[in-house]
């Protein structure tokens, strides 16, 4: 069986690899760089910190006008700045949340009409020009941004996606200095993004050999080290790994794709603010319970890796059944929330949840086990109880 993959054409990954933006910016032969960052990620000299190579030598703007889960709004600001100025590189400074905004800008400079133009479920215009080139430098480990082609916007009731592979960085530097400072809630929340980002690659229905061995390492490294990297976010090898693993988990959902998880994650960020990392860490365990039956084997497999000290026992129904509780017990062990109640969310919620999240046709098609609105309200209502099947 052919698979089509792709990857960025160059990426930096592990302690140091931001001594390599130097180089890689004086390549391009550029004048007038723009970076999209966060105000937070200045003020606590993160931003200085990725940026202290070029600082001196070009003509930098620092546009800070991101937030969190970026609405559509702050995107079409963006757009029209970039287009305005006369810039001729991009750089992408923080966590998925500015890396998307960086990403969509560069591109969309160059490519007429609005942002909502190119929205995946309600857009009508292609992407024709590839636009600015762009380097991308990951603040957290969770999105894998810095190497997919997505860039995702909150919208009213849910959100979407604009989605070209002209949006792939051209450079990707991950650096785990660069996320020393992610405090404990952020750096268990995006680290169970990446997580489910593997997961949800290697039961995909599109995975592929490929991409189950880059999944399936990366579930590992996260096995290994998320929990000493909540506990202790000065631990340099915990904080690479989680790296690492964050940036694998991106190359594998880019090619095989997420499912089920995220396409009922997006109306909780969207309806309730729940940060994307918190509404894939409070699914997980419920909606791989509810498709258990559809990709046993992989999560026996996948109950293996996270538990570097279990054995294989019992039979692989059995061990599937373990996968599901140790992800419900990985939420308990780094402080989050396991259940909907948990956010303030009521039982009246679930159907409106359901009638946001059966939109989500992309990301359900890659679900190993069929997903209509009818399972989506049971796996809502098991979410809601925090009780498993
Ligand atoms: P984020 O970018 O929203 O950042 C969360 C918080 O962490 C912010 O307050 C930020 O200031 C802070 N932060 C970031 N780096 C820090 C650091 N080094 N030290 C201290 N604080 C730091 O969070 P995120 O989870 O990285 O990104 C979420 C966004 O990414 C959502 O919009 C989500 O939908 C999107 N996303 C995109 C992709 C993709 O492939 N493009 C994949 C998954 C999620």
């Amino acid at each position: 069986m052919q698979s089509k993959l792709i990857f960025p054409e160059l990426s930096y990954v592990g302690l140091g690899a931001i001594d390599n933006l130097y180089n890689e910016v004086k390549k391009l032969k550029v004048s007038r760089i723009i970076v999209i960052t966060e105000k937070n990620l200045v003020d606590l000299g993160i931003c200085s910190k990725a940026l202290k190579s070029i600082m001196s030598a070009y003509s930098i703007e620092l546009y800070t006008d991101v937030v969190p889960e970026p609405p559509l709004h702050t995107a079409e600001k963006l757009v029209q700045h970039i287009r305005n100025g006369k810039f001729d590189l991009v750089i992408g400074v923080g966590g998925g949340s500015a890396l998307d905004l960086a990403k969509l800008g560069a591109v969309l400079a160059k490519n007429d009409g609005d942002v909502k133009d190119y929205l995946n479920l309600t857009g009508s215009k292609q992407i024709m020009q590839k636009g600015l080139p762009k380097i991308m430098i990951p603040t957290t480990s969770g999105t894998g941004s810095e190497v997919t082609d997505i860039a995702v916007l909150s919208l009213d009731g849910t959100k979407d996606v604009v989605t070209h592979p002209y949006l792939l960085s051209d450079i990707a530097i991950v650096d785990p200095l660069l996320t020393m400072s992610v405090p404990p809630r952020i750096t268990a929340a995006t680290g169970i993004d990446a997580l489910t980002h593997a997961i949800e690659a290697y039961i995909s229905v599109n995975a592929n050999d490929v991409t189950d061995g880059i999944a399936v390492k990366a579930i590992e490294l996260v096995g290994k080290s998320l929990e000493i990297a909540y506990s202790n976010g000065n631990n340099e090898e915990a904080r690479e790994q989680m790296s690492t693993a964050s940036y694998m988990a991106g190359l594998a959902f880019y090619n095989a794709g997420v499912g089920g998880v995220h396409a009922l994650a997006y109306p909780l960020g969207n309806r309730f603010k729940l940060p994307h990392g918190e509404s894939n860490a409070v699914l997980l365990p419920y909606v791989m319970d509810y498709i258990r039956g559809g990709c046993q084997d992989k999560l026996a497999e996948v109950n293996l890796k996270l538990n570097q000290q279990v054995q294989q026992i019992g039979s692989v129904e059995q061990m599937s059944k373990d996968c599901v509780n140790t992800l419900f017990k990985l939420n308990q062990n780094l402080n989050l929330p396991t259940s909907l109640k948990d956010y303030g969310i009521e039982k009246q919620h679930i159907k409106m949840l359901s009638d946001d999240a059966v939109k989500q046709t992309r990301l359900l098609a890659r679900s190993p086990v069929e997903l209509q609105w009818e399972d989506i309200y049971q796996i809502y209502s098991s979410a809601y109880e925090g009780k498993t099947l």
